[in-house]
């Protein structure tokens, strides 16, 4: 009685070791609900890129209060 593992189970723990590593992780988007690989996680949210640049426009804009409401346009 040998304590090597038969091939079988090496391949079978390779190929439990491979799936896990290439199984991609996608998340989707709370805003939009885009399924992404590639993602922003803000304050427990998950956001896409699209959105996290959209929140981030948005904050920025939010803090520059327009106060003179003399726009000529
Ligand atoms: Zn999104």
């Amino acid at each position: 009685m040998r304590g090597e593992e038969t091939e079988a189970e090496r391949r079978r723990r390779w190929i439990e070791r491979e799936a896990a590593k290439t199984q991609p992780k996608t998340m989707r988007c709370s805003k939009c609900g885009k399924e992404v690989d590639e993602y922003m996680e803000i304050a427990g949210r998950v956001l896409c890129v699209d959105c996290f640049l959209l929140e981030e426009m948005e904050e920025r804009g939010a803090m520059r209060m327009p106060g003179e409401g003399s726009g000529s346009g």
